[in-house]
């Protein structure tokens, strides 16, 4: 029985490791959820980490000691041919090495498409896993002596490898997208939900398959067109649309390292795997919420995208250029100012010099908040993240749904380096990309001033901006960084 087996591989000690493993790894979610609390969530979550990892070397490695207690018969949990201690200390060094020096090198605007490769890894890992698995089922105690894989490993190896590979093909996507090495507009094919349906159904059809015949063909099919789903489902998904990818396809990363953990019978990895997927799939949701889009039609690929996603023609209007000057000016004579921050204040890494435009408006007694759109920027919590980098109050930082009803008694919108969440389009032009999703109403205040380096430059989904020509907004062209810098020089005088 491979109950049996796992209760006799798995001790009582380290099954208990691996529930306070969980435990502190549902703490690590509590704590992300604030801004104030995320280093503690991040510290207990690195806690949980290294418990669950020295568990696992130790009960599973092998070692003299452990040999001597597998049966003769029996399958041993990890047979001779898993790697021992030396093999494993070093991959854990070589992959470690190069997550450290990746982590220190990335800059904060390639973040997103950091993360998007790192969940392309997980899925890899989990295709491989599996495959590992099939190639040689007793060594991991799924299959007798004869080779015959347990009719309930085949089907969790078969969904662990789809996962996986469905995983890794779209994250590589998001990548893709996200570095700016593929257009970020939709593609779309032709008869698309047809093939992916499909091929879906194929998937789910052989996987079934697969428990009465364990031929190599059909574990190869499977993979095959998992990764070509995976390829499918991202490529129609652009624009507005993005942030809901990435955090799906951070869900499908966790439902990968779970399913990973049936096939190695680690109940840690199905615990972590759970809490990562399922706490994807809340994430995702609310990114649909901000987006006003419908969850089903963002992870079936496309069906809400509009076809003509790509940059429109600007036609020539006139629109009204300030400078650093004009701009402390207003600023200081404001009672009231809301600075909405966005992609290009993460480009220009201007956090730390708008706090300090924020400290001397404060000074003098102007009111200053902060406002996030959910998906400003290119990953979720993006914003806020840089702002706690740069110490803003938390208590000067608002969502858009507390503080889109002040924009009327607001005497500046300060918009740096945002663009798509502040674009009018999106509630009233129905062809527009990013249709039907909730935006700043920055057009009531009574000024508005827009840094951005040029007016040819669009914002992530590739359209024109009304805001731009508007009345009572005046165009800081500068990169944010050096245009905040000149403003609070301004202000110092
Ligand atoms: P946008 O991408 O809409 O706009 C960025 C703006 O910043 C542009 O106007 C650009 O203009 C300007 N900019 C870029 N670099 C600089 C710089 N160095 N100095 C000054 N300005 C600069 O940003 P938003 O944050 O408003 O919108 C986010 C968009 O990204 C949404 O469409 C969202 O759907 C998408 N997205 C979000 C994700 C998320 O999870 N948050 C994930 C993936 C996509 P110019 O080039 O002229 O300077």
């Amino acid at each position: 029985m491979e109950g049996a087996m796992e209760h006799a591989a798995t001790p009582a000690w380290a099954l208990l490791a691996y529930l306070v493993s969980g435990v502190l790894f549902i703490l690590a979610l509590r704590g992300l959820s604030s801004p104030s609390t995320s280093q503690r969530g991040n510290r207990f979550g690195m806690i949980g980490m290294a418990i669950a990892v020295v568990t696992t070397l130790v009960t599973h490695v092998p070692s003299r000691q452990y040999y001597a207690h597998i049966p003769p018969d029996g399958s041993p949990f990890f047979g001779p041919d898993f790697a021992g201690i030396a093999e494993i200390l070093a991959a854990i060094a070589l992959g470690g090495a190069i997550g450290l020096v990746t982590a220190r090198r990335i800059k904060m605007t390639d973040m997103p498409q950091l993360v998007a490769a790192f969940h392309s890894l997980v899925g890899m890992a989990a295709v491989l896993v599996g495959w590992a698995a099939y190639l040689n089922p007793t060594a991991f105690g799924i299959a007798g002596a004869d080779g015959v894989i347990e009719a309930q490993s085949r089907i969790e190896m078969g969904l662990g490898i789809a996962i996986g590979a469905i995983t890794f093909s779209g994250s590589v996507i998001a990548f893709l997208k996200l570095a700016g090495k593929m257009s970020g507009a939709p593609i779309m094919l032709p008869g698309r939900h047809v093939i992916n349906l499909g091929t879906l159904a194929a998937i789910i059809g052989l996987t079934g398959y697969f428990t009465m015949d364990q031929s190599l063909w059909v574990i190869a099919v499977v993979t095959a067109l998992s990764f070509l789903i995976g390829f499918l489902l991202i490529i129609p998904i652009g624009g507005a649309d993005m942030p809901v990818v990435v955090s799906m396809l951070n869900s499908y990363s966790g439902w990968a390292a779970a399913a990973m953990g049936f096939t190695l019978h680690n109940t840690a990895m199905i615990i972590t795997g759970a809490l990562v997927g399922s706490s994807g799939v809340i994430l995702s949701y609310i990114m649909c919420k901000a987006m006003n889009r419908s969850f089903i039609s963002v992870i079936a690929g496309g069906f809400g995208a509009v076809a003509d996603a790509g940059g429109e023609a600007k036609e020539q209007r006139p629109w009204k250029r300030g400078s650093a000057e004009d701009a402390a000016f207003l600023l200081g004579e404001a009672e009231q100012v809301i600075i909405i921050p966005g992609y290009g204040m993460a480009v220009a890494q201007a956090q730390h010099v708008l706090r300090e435009m924020g400290d001397q408006l404060k000074a003098r007694g102007v009111r200053v908040k902060y406002a996030i759109h959910p998906v400003a920027g290119r990953m979720p919590g993006h914003m806020n993240v840089l702002l706690a980098e740069a110490q803003v109050p938390y208590d000067d930082v608002f969502e858009l749904e507390d503080i889109n009803g002040e924009f009327a008694q607001t005497d500046v919108a300060f918009i740096i380096g945002a663009n798509d969440v502040v674009n009018p389009a999106a509630k009233t032009d129905k062809s527009s990309p990013i249709y039907g999703m909730p935006v700043f109403d920055v057009e009531k205040a009574k000024s508005i001033m827009f840094i951005k380096r040029s007016m040819g430059g669009v914002g992530y989904a590739g359209v024109d901006n009304d805001v731009f020509y508007m009345d009572q907004t005046m165009m800081l062209l500068a990169d944010a960084k050096k245009m905040v810098e000149d403003i609070n020089k301004a202000l110092a005088h």
